[in-house]
């Protein structure tokens, strides 16, 4: 089926800033609790958020082989396993519904009441119910960073880390959506120069930038994913902020690896935008070198030109932008993430959800994390307010963003904002 919403010429008869994040060649889609405290399916075109459960319930999908209550859920699981042609087919409607040119929806006043929220009438919920959590280290400048920083220039990279995409289990329970403040978290650290650990609050609160891709039901246990179809089986992405405690991470990581200075919290933001969406983003990734195991060749473009930037509000003032990063960055692209995470046979189902690693850039100005950043505090980074940061302080906010832009048409995740509160 053709991807009719991508037509970059088609308006919308709902406003749409030119700055949007979310033009009609958008059409992402996230969970909402309305004015009236239903929980519904939604997707958001400009500043409007669209009730799917609504449009459903009053014919606009008919025709389209969808289950009666596909919609009025609290998350997108079940949509998600019902695969890519039926999401083409409801994006397609969408941008049908809300073209400029047909009066059908525009024209019925009672229908728009019934679907039509603005934002400030809606709350945004976790738009998945997370089965299974993953996290990469996909992008070489951070490893490359965070190497040298603890193991020297020579030592950089792990011997592994050229030729399999590293990654971690993590835990879906600590995953939250957008604007849910954290707490920060206690545990064990080893002070410089100690020899026993102490327990407290940490003092090294830090950030990740990444994006993570949603997954739909993919394979059985004992099947693989060939890096050919991986991308069929990905719904679409996020920007997903994973939150990090660096003192704890330290003192705990061996020799297992990250475990509870990373599972304390991780926020996504509420609307995911789907693969189809970002098909006239696609561009080539970094130059792999050496050239991997077959199983993780590819052909064609599988990385995205996805701007991205981190801020820190403190309390009372106004953000101060950090770091500017692209998604095209990462050495090891989505689709060999999920081809590696299958090749032994693990099965990955509808609303797992697979982090990037934290995005790097190649400049100071481009890190990732307050780790890079600051240069574990060696060059503390100066806010507007005439404060500086080696890492997070209790009540500073956090909000990631992310935007693809070309010549015709901006799609855009909106962001995803956290404050740190005290321990
Ligand atoms: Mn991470």
């Amino acid at each position: 089926m053709p991807n009719y919403a991508n037509n970059p010429d088609r308006a919308s008869w709902l406003h749409v800033d030119p700055h949007s994040d979310f033009p009609i060649q958008n059409i992402p889609f996230g969970v909402f609790l309305t004015r009236d405290d239903v929980i519904t399916i939604g997707t958001r075109i400009g500043d409007t958020a669209i009730d799917l459960g609504a449009l459903q319930q009053l014919g606009y999908f008919d025709g389209i082989p969808l289950t009666e209550d596909i919609f009025l859920q609290d998350t997108l699981n079940d949509f998600i396993a019902d695969g890519r042609q039926t999401w083409r087919a409801v994006r397609n409607r969408i941008a049908e519904l809300f073209d400029a040119n047909n009066p059908s929806l525009k024209s019925n006043i009672q229908h728009k009441n019934t679907v039509l929220f603005r934002l400030d009438e809606i709350e945004m919920k976790l738009p998945v119910q997370i089965g299974d959590y993953t996290d990469f280290y996909a992008s070489k400048e951070h490893a490359t960073n965070v190497g040298t920083m603890f193991r020297g220039k020579e030592n950089a990279l792990m011997p592994n880390w050229l030729h399999l995409p590293v990654g971690y289990h993590g835990r879906s329970s600590s995953i939250i959506p957008s604007n849910t403040p954290i707490k920060r978290p206690k545990g064990q650290t080893l002070p410089p120069a100690s020899e026993a650990p102490v327990f407290g609050p940490s003092k090294a609160v830090d950030f990740e930038l990444e994006m993570a891709f949603i997954t739909t039901d993919a394979n059985e246990l004992g099947d693989t994913i060939s890096i050919e179809s991986a991308e069929s089986y990905i719904f679409g992405l996020l920007l997903f902020n994973d939150w990090s405690a660096r003192d704890i991470q330290r003192w705990e990581y061996v020799p297992l690896g990250p475990f509870l200075g990373k599972n304390f919290a991780s926020s996504v933001s509420p609307w995911i935008v789907t693969l189809d969406a970002l098909e006239p983003f696609r561009v080539a990734s970094p130059k792999q070198s050496p050239e991997p195991l077959p199983y993780l060749q590819f052909k064609g473009s599988k990385s995205f030109d996805i701007h991205l930037e981190v801020a820190i509000q403190p309390e009372n003032f106004k953000e101060t932008i950090v770091t500017r990063s692209n998604f095209k960055y990462m050495y090891w692209n989505i689709a060999q993430q999920l081809a590696h995470h299958t090749v032994n046979g693990c099965p990955v189902n509808a609303g797992d959800m697979m982090g990037s690693g934290t995005i790097s850039g190649p400049t100071a100005d481009s890190y990732g994390s307050m780790l890079e950043l600051a240069w574990k505090g060696e060059r503390p980074v100066q806010l507007d307010n005439g404060t500086e940061r080696n890492y997070i302080e209790d009540h500073d906010t956090v909000i990631l963003r992310g935007y693809c832009k070309n010549k015709t048409v901006r799609i855009g995740f909106g962001e995803v904002r956290t404050k740190l509160l005290p321990a």
